[in-house]
């Protein structure tokens, strides 16, 4: 299923060594890595929009405050370009996500796999190194299963790969099943709105038990 891979995305994983005897970590960034939903509502609320969080999805839970007016998935999108545009360098990082990941790389290899437009890549390289996360970063559209399937089909260690999108999951699960799935949220409100990700072997809203949930399996395979 590699073949549904986008070229951007192929040859950035081309273009970073992966060592196919450690285990290998893959992490999303936007609210597992970064701090996405509070920061988009504070954009969103300045521009006299709001999220009316009843539901986990952006398309249909925007609106424009003076007329109610819901916005379209086209609408969303350019927002959501201009937040990026915007704001991508400056998030602030999930508390504990830098110090897990750098605990977590003395036992495994770690890759950040993001949706963040293309544009946007140095931008949000630039943010993760301010917060100490200074790992191979995979800009990637649309489903993540491809990628985490190209990135990680010669590793003969553990494969762990974290997502707050339930889609995501079940994209790994469908192409590479042998790869550990954490569906982690940390936007408490956001969680509430969504299940354990069927397609997930954990579920988890904070990095120590991220980071304890991964240890265990590692120990657990002698790694
Ligand atoms: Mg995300």
């Amino acid at each position: 299923m590699t073949n549904n891979l986008s070229e951007s995305t192929r040859k950035q994983i081309e273009s970073i060594s992966i060592d196919t005897n450690l285990p290998l970590v893959i992490s999303d960034a936007d609210e597992v890595l970064l701090i996405f939903m509070e920061r988009f509502e504070i954009f969103l609320n300045r521009q006299d929009y709001f999220f009316d969080w009843s539901s986990f999805k952006l398309t249909g839970n925007i609106y424009h405050k003076p007329d109610n007016h819901q916005l379209s998935q086209e609408e969303v999108f350019s927002l959501l370009d201009e937040f990026f545009e915007k704001e991508t360098q400056s998030l602030d990082a999930v508390p504990g996500a830098s110090e897990a990941l750098d605990l977590l790389s003395s036992r495994a290899q770690i890759v950040i796999l993001s949706n963040v437009p293309i544009a946007y890549r140095d931008e949000r390289k630039r943010c993760l190194s301010d917060h100490g996360m200074n790992y191979p970063l995979i800009v990637n559209s649309g489903p993540k299963g491809p990628a985490v399937q190209a990135l990680s089909v010669a590793v003969r260690a553990p494969v762990f790969f974290i997502d707050d999108s339930p889609n995501n999951l079940k994209s790994v699960a469908n192409v590479a099943d042998y790869v550990r799935r954490i569906h982690f949220i940390h936007d408490a409100r956001l969680a509430k709105l969504v299940g354990p990700a069927p397609d997930s072997h954990h579920r988890t809203d904070s990095w120590v038990e991220t980071r304890a949930a991964i240890e265990e399996e590692l120990s657990a395979a002698g790694f």
